[in-house]
């Protein structure tokens, strides 16, 4: 089959879209918890996340009703549109890393890693990481939403539940990023990472495309007829999953904002502490060291057993990731943290045992 270049534009057109309409709708602006070098003061953000993104799909959606392009349109232009996000990701990745001054390690690992740890451009109205963030979260969905499109036109007689499930269940996990975009200014991409390959390439590549490898696989598949109470049980793992991840992330933003406050009115905040820093050992932080991490497998896992095909190797893919991003980057953390908080994190370790699964790890 030909190439089809409409494809291996569009993504350049939906991240400019992004980009521009970022720009343009009001933000909330917010101070965050990265320091700026220059000034030794808290980075500040602009996020439009949720609003951007609703405006995208209503964009998608208006185009597909007037049929100027067709409801799978990003399926059958998959290949060529991946490669196109791919080449944008390579672009921009490279420009992010030579722009900025070398920090003396080898290229190989600025080239990964990145050098500057938090560039923001237009004197401070675009930040680079959280822009990033919103553009992969955007393509996620516009192909998340054309992929089930393609299940549909195909087998509009017989639609499988379980596919359509994992579709809820992916926009679920999408917009309660961008509902709690804030949240994320509190985590370790944003204090601990720089802007290389891994963060520019990822999110602009891999996040909106890798993410949704199950339904890329499995769309063209016919129902699996998976019985409900089972769908029920993936949905559940799910939801645990969330519930574990989301909890965890909010308990830690609640506490790093006001270190007293009682979490959801009930979670008081129990901590060691050495005097003048403290850690969090209740609620969430008291079962294991990163129950969020268990929480994001879980979602994965959620996910990949809803779409009913347990032998097709595609959609395990996504849980597999989760383990091999989220089990070496505990073991970073924990470097980081002991190195931050010295005989306070052995105390914090003595107090909560696990890593990431309570019990076993
Ligand atoms: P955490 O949210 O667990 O943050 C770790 C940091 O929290 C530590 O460096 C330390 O920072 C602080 N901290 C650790 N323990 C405590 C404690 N007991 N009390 C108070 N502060 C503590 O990890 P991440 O930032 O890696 O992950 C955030 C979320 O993002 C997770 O849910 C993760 O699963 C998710 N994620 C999702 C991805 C995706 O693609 N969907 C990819 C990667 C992560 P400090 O020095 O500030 O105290």
């Amino acid at each position: 089959m030909p190439l089809d270049w409409t494809g291996f534009l569009a993504p350049l057109v939906i991240y400019g879209l992004v980009f521009a309409l970022h720009i343009a709708v009001p933000a909330e602006r917010v101070e965050g918890y990265a320091i700026d070098r220059n000034t030794g003061r808290p980075l500040w953000y602009r996020l439009n996340g949720l609003p951007v993104t609703m405006a995208i799909l209503t964009i998608w959606v208006a185009a597909c009703r007037t049929r100027l392009i067709a409801w799978d349109y990003l399926y059958t232009v998959r290949w060529e549109s991946a490669i196109g996000a791919c080449a944008i990701g390579i672009v921009y990745s490279l420009w992010a890393v030579f722009r900025a001054p070398s920090t003396g390690k080898s290229l190989l690992a600025e080239l990964f890693l990145g050098r500057e740890d938090n560039p923001q451009y237009f004197g401070g109205r675009v930040d680079a990481k959280m822009v990033l963030y919103l553009v992969g979260a955007a393509m996620l969905v516009l192909n998340v939403v054309s992929f089930t499109a393609h299940h549909v036109l195909r087998h509009p007689h017989d639609i499988s539940p379980g596919l359509v499930l994992h579709a809820v269940m992916f926009g679920w996990f999408v917009f309660d990023y961008l509902v709690f975009e804030r949240v994320h200014l509190y985590t370790y991409d944003l204090f601990a990472e720089r802007v290389g390959f891994k963060l520019g390439w990822g999110c602009l590549t891999f996040y909106p495309f890798f993410y949704a490898i199950g339904l890329w696989a499995l769309a063209p598949e016919p129902n699996p007829g998976t019985p409900t109470p089972l769908l029920i049980g993936f949905g559940a793992v799910f939801w645990l999953g969330w519930c574990l991840a989301r909890g965890a992330n909010m308990q830690k933003y609640t506490f790093k904002r006001d270190p007293n406050a009682v979490f959801l009115g009930f979670i008081a905040p129990r901590t060691v502490s050495d005097g003048s820093r403290r850690l969090l050992c209740s609620g969430f932080w008291g079962v294991s060291r990163h129950i969020n991490y268990l929480g994001e497998i879980l979602m994965g896992l959620g996910l990949a057993l809803s779409l009913g095909y347990p032998s097709s190797p595609w959609p395990w893919l996504y849980p597999l990731y989760y383990v091999l991003l989220l089990v070496p980057r505990e073991r970073d953390d924990d470097r980081r943290c002991a190195a931050k908080y010295g005989s306070l994190w052995d105390e914090y370790r003595k107090k909560v045992r696990w890593r990431i699964i309570p019990g076993l790890y």
